[in-house]
């Protein structure tokens, strides 16, 4: 008889560990509590527009693209992107323009022309980030960390050799102070602490790493939006034997003893050999573990929640040519934003605001002659906070912000308006104070207090998903997949 295995969720991870586990032979039967796939990786429609809920910026496709050669399928023939040339626009405060180019080159060339830095620099600072990846990415990202195995291979030995020259020792900023004179360069580099919901003020500068996976990898788009990685994902895992059941709330894993069993869905017991968790660690044990609170990993649990965010999500009666895909507007004073997220726990007045514009690239997903504006900021996760007086503020700070960027008042072209906050991030998605990355990387320790991918108490239970190793992002979640399917 083959095995069974039930997940928890149909996030990005869940989906992929479905599939990889349906390639070594399991039956497989997904339970979501929504009535769709993806979890933050969804979208919706609304007044003409499409947006992509979540996610917008894809790195590493061929984390995607080995799913499909696994199942001994063609990529191309489920899900297609193409690579940006332009990763981001930046405005600075001080009314600078940077672009981000893809190509290297271009971009040294247009950081000595708009900010002065030289292009050596720049060169030093990616040769930083590209030597932190080759030590860390085996061991940190595409390995257990918990398993004796990881490190008794030699590309493991060989990397815990090189563990000095990870810069865990200085914060990011502190790091990036040192690489550059121009504090505007500090706060390019700064800003790659948000890519996982940390602060570039108390993060190692082993986080210098991230800039590596966007210039050097490069970042793509998706032919049919984000949400085609899920639906993709969902279509190959379906063909596989897949079972997926939406509005299907998982209220509780079955134990005997301290051996899975099965879960409970509606007064429903379904019994199975494994199960894996995609939803968060901390409503998994506190929800559907609460009977056991002896086998609660108390430490991890413990650990400062990554930020979340604030998404306007704006329908607008005009095209602005001289923005891209990904938009930043920058804040002037960096370090009094983060001391708002992360120890005021508020909303900074004059908050960096990331804009991504999918039909720049997608013009079906806005009307003619229209966009679709996501407007985000970073905010502090969910503890209860007054949000609407937070919320009200904050659009008329952003709506200040572009008027002064742009020379035009946004607040006549918004002609449809939809708004995420922490509160329905965490109600939609189960994750514990709506941080959008699971726990903060705000420590050096942080890689190691990461729950494990698979429980040392209760046998047959797994986890996957951005609040276990190797952490958020889709790129991680995928990874936390392989890792659970190795383990299995
Ligand atoms: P989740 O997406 O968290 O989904 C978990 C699923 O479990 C949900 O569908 C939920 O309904 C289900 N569930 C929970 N409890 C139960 C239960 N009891 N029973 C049944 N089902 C349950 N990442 C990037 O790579 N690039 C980006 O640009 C980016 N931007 C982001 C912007 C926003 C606004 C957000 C919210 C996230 C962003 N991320 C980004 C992070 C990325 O979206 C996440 O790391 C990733 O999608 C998390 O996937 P996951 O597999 O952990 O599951």
């Amino acid at each position: 008889m083959p095995k069974k295995a039930l997940i928890i969720g149909a996030g990005i991870a869940g989906i992929a560990t479905a599939i990889r586990l349906a390639v070594k032979g399991y039956v497989v039967e997904v339970f979501d509590a929504n009535s769709y796939p993806g979890g933050k990786l969804s979208e919706f429609e609304k007044d003409g527009f499409r947006f992509d809920a979540g996610p917008s910026l894809f790195t590493m496709p061929q984390y995607v693209d080995e799913l499909f050669r696994l199942a001994g399928k063609a990529p191309s023939d489920y899900f297609e992107y193409q690579k940006l040339d332009v990763l981001c626009k930046y405005f600075y405060a001080d009314g600078t323009k940077l672009t981000a180019y893809a190509n290297a080159g271009l971009f040294a060339a247009e950081v000595s022309k708009s900010i002065g830095e030289p292009e050596a620099a720049i060169e030093k600072y990616a040769t930083n980030s590209s030597n932190i990846y080759n030590i860390t990415s085996h061991v940190f990202l595409e390995k257990s960390l918990h398993r004796i195995k990881t490190f008794l291979s030699l590309s493991t030995l060989k990397s815990i050799f090189r563990i000095g020259k990870i810069d865990a020792m200085r914060t990011m900023h502190k790091a990036n102070e040192a690489f550059f004179k121009d504090e505007r360069m500090v706060q390019f580099y700064d800003r790659f602490a948000t890519y996982n919901g940390s602060n570039p003020y108390s993060a190692p500068a082993t986080l210098n790493v991230i800039p590596h996976i966007e210039q050097h990898f490069g970042a793509y788009f998706p032919k049919d939006g984000m949400y085609s990685i899920t639906t993709s994902l969902v279509k190959l895992a379906e063909s596989l034997g897949v079972k997926f059941n939406y509005n299907s709330r998982v209220d509780e894993i079955k134990l005997e003893r301290q051996k899975v069993k099965g879960v409970w869905v509606k007064d429903s017991l379904i019994e199975a050999d494994i199960v894996v968790s995609n939803m968060d660690v901390w409503f998994t044990y506190h929800q559907l573990l609460r009977t056991r609170p002896a086998l609660f990993p108390k430490r991890i649990l413990r650990q400062e929640r990554s930020s979340s965010a604030l998404i306007f999500y704006w329908g607008i009666s005009k095209q602005f040519p001289k923005l891209d895909l990904h938009n930043i507007f920058f804040s002037a004073d960096y370090n009094a934003e983060f001391d708002h997220i992360w120890q005021q726990k508020d909303i900074y007045d004059d908050p960096t605001v990331y804009l991504n514009i999918s039909s720049k690239y997608k013009s079906d997903d806005a009307p003619p002659g229209c966009e679709n504006w996501f407007v985000m900021i970073n905010v502090p996760a969910n503890v209860g906070q007054d949000w609407d007086k937070l919320i009200a503020e904050a659009r008329r700070n952003i709506l200040n912000k572009l008027y002064k960027s742009l020379g035009e008042d946004i607040s006549q072209l918004i002609i449809s308006e939809s708004i995420l906050d922490p509160r329905s991030i965490e109600s939609r998605t189960s994750s514990y104070q709506g941080s959008i990355y699971g726990t903060s990387s705000n420590s050096r320790f942080a890689a190691f207090l990461r729950h494990a991918n698979k429980s040392s108490k209760i046998d047959g239970l797994y986890f996957c998903g951005g609040s276990v190793h190797p952490g958020g992002g889709i790129p991680l979640c995928l990874l936390s997949a392989k890792i659970v399917s190795e383990w299995v």
